[in-house]
């Protein structure tokens, strides 16, 4: 079975969506773009999505024996698996101490679990947030460096676009050497985990904001703009029944980004 080197041999995790495929007996192309009119394949179908009974159009080649021509994904699917590699780590390490360690620990929030957000590659590191019962931090993981070496406690301030985060160094078991930016303990505030992640995500897209920018501790200014964020909610204040929309979720998720973060907006 040599001799034809390339060839999917049903390996669909290693081509992306965009994948253009060929025929190796006959060089028939497969274009996710196009589909396959002659199996009434629609349009943006991903070869991978194609049924294992598909064959070539035109010889009948069994799916296994296209190989790729072309993938313009390639790049992203290598940075997905390296991403989740890393921080399939770093929510073992944490989940193994919530379980050890944390669960009986007054302040933590039994209605969220470990969970990775929002992490990709970026100048040699990998950046994202990580949820968990007792915290959420800003996290970045080598991304081929050897980390092991850090120095727990070590503080070191790290730019970003929107600025510049003091981040924490530690060393795990499984994760090795990482790096941790505080934005919210405990977790008490949030009520499910949607509710966590989606901050966690408006918080990646705040960091990465340029507008955000002025100087001082982003991960306070986030703080701020999610406690400015939940002050309509608290019962206490929110004594009028025909008061603004206290549960509509579009506002509050852009004063996480712009509420609390650009603080010039206003002043200026
Ligand atoms: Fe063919």
């Amino acid at each position: 079975m040599s001799g034809f080197e390339g060839s999917y041999l049903g390996a669909s995790d290693r081509i992306s969506p965009q994948a253009i495929m060929e025929c190796k007996i006959c060089w028939t192309p497969y274009d996710p773009a196009e589909g396959d009119d002659f199996r009434q394949v629609m349009p943006g179908t991903a070869f991978s999505d194609l049924p294992d009974d598909w064959s070539c159009p035109n010889c009948s080649a069994p799916k296994a024996q296209f190989m790729v021509l072309e993938d313009p994904g390639a790049n992203a699917l290598r940075d997905a698996a390296v991403v989740r590699a890393a921080t399939d780590r770093l929510v073992a390490d944490f989940t193994e101490i919530w379980h050890a360690k944390m669960r009986d620990v007054p302040l933590v929030n039994k209605a969220l679990r470990v969970e990775a957000v929002g992490f990709r590659r970026l100048d040699g590191r990998i950046v994202g947030v990580l949820v968990a019962p007792w915290f959420m931090n800003l996290i970045l993981l080598p991304d081929g460096d050897d980390w092991s070496g850090l120095r727990p406690g070590e503080k070191e301030v790290v730019a970003f676009p929107s600025g510049d985060y003091e981040f924490l160094h530690n060393v795990r078991e499984l994760t090795g050497g990482y790096k941790a930016c505080s934005l919210f303990s405990p977790m008490g505030e949030f009520t499910r985990q949607t509710d966590a992640t989606d901050v966690a995500r408006a918080a990646m897209t705040a960091l990465f904001d340029p507008a955000h920018r002025d100087g001082t501790d982003r991960a306070a200014d986030i703080r701020a703009a999610r406690e400015a964020e939940l002050a309509p909610v608290d019962p206490e204040t929110a004594t009028d029944p025909n008061a603004a929309p206290v549960f509509d979720e579009a506002p509050s998720r852009r004063a996480v980004i712009t509420g609390g973060l650009a603080v010039g907006e206003g002043a200026a």
